[in-house]
Parts: C-alpha cells; structure tokens; sequence
C-alpha cells in the first residue's frame, strides 16, 4: 500500500510538471514565436544567412531598405547621406550593427503570425514604420561635420524618437573593410545614443542642481562667492575666470565649477548617488527590446574632492546619452516623459497596418516642483548665456558642457535640452567628441538640427 501511495504521489509530481512545462511552452511560443521564426537557420525567411523579405521605412514613408528579390540582397536609400545617418538605426543585412533593424527587429519584417507561423497567409515581407525622419537624421549626420559623436531628437510627449544618429559611421551599400587600430571607424559598429557611455562634464550639473534644489534649504536664496579656484578636500578646483557673487541660476548658467563642486561636496555621496538613481541614469532603458547601457559613478573616490569632481561631471562620472536626454524630456514634462521608442508600426504591403503605436512613460525621475524650477533655469542658460540669437524662431531651454576626457586631446562638446513648444515637444542631447566648446560647437548642432525637425512636421 505504502509503494503505491508513493508512486501515486510521483506521478501526481510527473503529471504537474508536464502541465507546467507544456504551460510555459505555450505562452513562450505567443510571446517569442516571432523571435524563433527569425532565427537565421530559418531557410524559408534567410538566404545565404541574410533575412530575405520586408521592407524598413521612415515616419514619413520613405524607404530606407528594401529586399530586392531579382538581386537577391538588400537595397538602401538612393540617397548616401541618409544610407550613412540610419546605419546604426537599419543596421546592414551581415548583421554588425546591433542596434540595427535588420538584426533586432527581423521577426517584424517576415510577416510571421502564430497560426501560419513562417508562411504567411499573405505572401511577402511587412513593412517596418520607423519613428524616425531620415531627413532629419541627414541634417544631424552633416551638422557633425566629420567628427564622431552622437545626436537624439525624441518627442517626450509621445516617445517617438525623430533624429538618432552615431558617428564614425560607414555606407551599408558598400561596407568598407576596416583594420583593427584604424582611427578612422574608432568604435564604428557600435551606437554611440543607446550603447555607450561617456563623461558628462557640466551637464551633469542638472543633476547636482536637482539634488541641491531638493535637498539644501534656502539654497535658492544663497549666493555664493567664486574666486577662480577653491580647495575641496586634497582637490583644487578650477574655473576658468573668477565668476564673483553668484545666485544658483547664474551658476549654473555660467557653469561655476567652484560653484557645483561646493554643492556636491555638501549633498554628500550618498544622496547624490541616490539622486542618480532616481534620474534614470544607473537603469537601462529598453527601446522596443533594445536595451540602453547604463551610466556609472563612483561618488566614495578621493573624498570630498572626488565627491566635487563628481559633482561637475568629471570624475569618474559615465553616462549613457540617451538617458540623459530623457532627463531632459522629464524636466520639460514636469516630472516623467515618455519612454523612447524606435517602431512606429508595422503594415502590409498596401499600407495596411499590423500593429499599433503605444505609449509607455517613464516613473517619475524629478519632482514637478523642481523640474519647473530647472525649466526656467534652462532657459536662463540660452537667454543670459548661449545667447537666443543662435537658436532662431526655438523657445529652447538648454544646458552645454565641455568634458575633458582622458582619451582625447580636445575636449567633448555636449549639448541637452528640449523645445518648450506645444507643437514640437522634442527633448535633445548632442554630443561632438573632440569638438571643443559644449554651447559653441555642439549648440550650434542642436539648432541645426532642431530647426530641421521643427520644419518637417
Ligand atoms: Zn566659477
């Protein structure tokens, strides 16, 4: 009796396991049957390992690749401008660009559905509407001028991602070979918005301004005093001139190294690391599954003055482009901003759609209270410093910063910021690496830039 019960209980156990089991395999092949059919073994979808069906377009309809099945390979834009500007954003049909459509979103472009599965009820490949506008991305890509970098336009009221381009780059339609050590395509395959990351320099004083609005009293009403230099620890930190009295809003403005190191080295390490988590910037953002690196920090290195370095974006502060312009977009929108996404939709051939845009937001990553307050600050910055003259017609609220880096001989040029604008709610972040001055080369960009996404709508 005693061998039966305990048989009974075993089978009981077997029998579980495979409802379990064949439950999971169920909602696996829902959720990721698409991906599996994908899977480059696949002879019904790939030739020679190249994904053969679809079609990848911009919001605005304009084909950015195409399977030509008489060629047997993939066609870009006739345009090489825009070939380059999309590279990382379309990828190529070898796969060497991660971020890039071909690769990441292959499933989307086979037609795959779950009752037919490879072999669709209607023939041929979908259409994959991206957000973005490759002339827009066109602008971005000669504004750059030659230098490696990054440029992102989003919409931070939708998430809809306008502009994303990565510099060294290259034609999809002619890959070239590349040596390793050659300079020239120094980190060429990678996507400088969503994978990499780099010092921040004084933009990250939005973050140290947060934390100080937030978290030292009165500091509003303060003014503060710079000489030119002030010891902080064992670290002697430097402005450029003596900046004099100054109020918060004017030192950020000017961009008081003095100023921000004295306010991070009174936060403490510990807040201002949790104020780094709560920006968003130590998580990862997943872009239609595409997954953004995260930005690092290391406020306990070299005491309070590692902690004022820090404070100002040197340091051993690294951060992830694209995060710090969805801060931006969360400044702009009182708070939160919506998540950035790449996909607009998919559709059949004759433009019927296949599936729908949905917008996600991001928690809320600064009290509204103190996003207002940055608001305004922001556009103190353009108004008392960069100047309105060089940014026509944009109600542009913004903050520059040059980074010394380790790596390079002239400074990173950075640029973030968004348009206060009902009709175009765009948040930005540019980044010109050894381009020299933040307001002056890579503002210069952003205008560009943003003067083309304003008029493309
Ligand atoms: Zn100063």
């Amino acid at each position: 009796m005693k061998k039966i019960t305990s048989r009974t209980i075993v089978c009981f156990f077997l029998a579980l396991a495979l409802v379990a089991g064949t439950g999971i395999f169920t909602v696996k092949f829902f959720m990721e049957g698409s991906t599996w059919s994908a899977f480059s073994a696949n002879r019904h979808l790939y030739t020679n390992k190249v994904l053969n069906t679809g079609r990848i377009l911009d919001e605005t309809g304009q084909v950015l690749a195409e399977y030509d099945r008489t060629d047997n390979k993939w066609k870009y834009s006739n345009n090489s401008y825009i070939r380059k500007a999309t590279l990382h954003t379309v990828g190529d049909s070898t796969g060497m660009i991660g971020t890039g459509a071909l690769t990441r979103f292959a499933d989307k472009l086979t037609g795959y559905n779950v009752i037919t599965g490879a072999k669709p009820i209607f023939p041929g490949g979908r259409d994959l509407y991206l957000t973005l506008n490759a002339d827009v991305c066109q602008t971005a890509y000669k504004a750059l001028n030659g230098h490696r970098g990054t440029v992102g336009v989003y919409n931070y009221k939708t998430g809809e991602i306008i502009c994303m381009v990565s510099t060294p780059t290259y034609d999809p339609a002619s890959p070239p070979t590349i040596h390793d050590g050659d300079k020239t395509y120094d980190g060429v395959y990678m996507n400088r918005l969503l994978s990499a990351t780099f010092i921040p320099g004084s933009t990250f004083k939005l973050i140290t301004a947060t934390a100080a609005l937030e978290k030292i009293d009165g500091v509003e009403n303060r003014t503060f005093h710079c000489s030119g230099k002030v010891m902080i620890g064992d670290q002697l930190i430097t402005c450029p001139d003596a900046h004099g009295d100054l109020t918060l809003d004017q030192a950020l403005a000017v961009s008081c190294n003095c100023v921000f190191g004295q306010l991070a080295a009174e936060i403490g390490s510990d807040q201002l690391a949790e104020y780094v988590k709560k920006a968003g910037l130590t998580g990862s953002l997943s872009i239609n599954g595409i997954h953004t690196a995260k930005s690092t920090f290391d406020f306990t290195y070299g005491g309070k003055g590692g902690l004022a370095w820090s404070g100002i974006g040197q340091g051993k502060d690294l951060v992830n482009p694209c995060a710090l312009m969805v801060y931006s977009g969360a400044i702009a929108n009182g708070g939160s901003a919506a998540k950035p996404q790449i996909i607009s939709h998919t559709a059949f051939e004759k433009g019927v759609r296949t599936s729908l845009y949905l917008k996600h937001s991001t928690k809320k990553l600064i009290e509204e209270d103190t996003a207002s307050k940055l608001a305004d600050m922001m556009r103190n910055n353009v108004i008392n410093q960069y100047g309105q003259g060089n940014f026509p017609g944009l109600t542009i609220c913004a903050k520059s910063g040059t980074a010394q880096s380790d790596h390079t001989d002239e400074d990173n040029a950075w640029f973030t910021g968004f348009l206060q604008d009902p009709d175009h709610p765009y948040a930005f972040i540019v980044l010109v690496e050894e381009g020299g001055s933040g307001s002056k080369v890579a503002g210069k960009v952003a205008n560009t830039v943003l003067q083309a996404a304003v008029k493309s709508e």
